[in-house]
């Protein structure tokens, strides 16, 4: 492994890989990705994934939940971690937006409300297609940036400042594309021998010393 690598260089297959890969909340339209990603912080998209149908029946877009009392959605999301306090910033999103047509669609505009930080603006920024402003730093990115040795950090604003320093912005999709290889190849068990990063991979590197 050379002792030096071009990281815009050395994460062009993985971007290659990975480029239009959807994420895997299972979403329709932007309220529902919006809603989706507040409701996934610290559970699963499978979980998320699972409720969706329900609560969507009841809240099929932004109108329907504005006005609506928290507690309204306790029994569709009753199942999802921390469910009382991503009711409460659901519907305050709601009271705020009002319709799917004005869900804000710039980072600084994402974060300003309840429950959303840079991590799900990124995500929603990407999926809704619109130009990156950031790159996604989740609990996978954390476990796979650092064995790659593209970043030494493990706090996630950290990390993303480091990524955002090295890779040029056409790169951002980065921090999905290490998801991904999160979930699939480089799982806390990884299947290195398979990795298409092998060969620049830092933690590979010393396992074979
Ligand atoms: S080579 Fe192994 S440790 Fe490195 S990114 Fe791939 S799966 Fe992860």
């Amino acid at each position: 492994m050379p002792t030096r690598i071009n990281w815009p260089d050395a994460i062009r297959p993985l971007l290659k890989k990975y480029k239009s890969k959807k994420h895997p909340l299972e979403y329709r339209n932007v309220y529902q990705l919006m809603v989706m990603v507040v409701l996934s912080a610290r559970s699963t998209d499978s979980v998320v994934n699972s409720i969706a149908p329900g609560l969507f029946a009841a809240f099929p877009d932004m109108g329907s939940l504005d006005g609506v009392k928290p507690e309204a959605l306790f029994p569709y999301i009753a199942g999802i971690t921390n469910f009382a306090n991503k009711a409460k910033w659901l519907t305050a999103i709601a009271a705020e937006i009002k319709s799917d047509k004005d869900i804000p669609l710039s980072l600084d505009r994402l974060t300003l409300l309840p429950g959303i930080g840079r991590k799900s603006a990124n995500v929603i920024l990407r999926e809704a297609g619109a130009p990156p402003e950031g790159i996604i730093v989740d609990v996978h990115v954390l476990r796979v940036a650092p064995r790659l040795g593209i970043v030494k950090e493990m706090d996630a604003k950290k990390v993303e400042e480091h990524l955002m320093k090295i890779l040029p912005p056409k790169e951002w999709d980065a921090g999905m594309a290490m998801s991904f290889l999160g979930r699939e190849t480089c799982a806390p068990k990884p299947k290195c021998e398979t990795c298409l990063m092998n060969k620049v991979c830092v933690y590979y590197s010393r396992l074979k010393k």
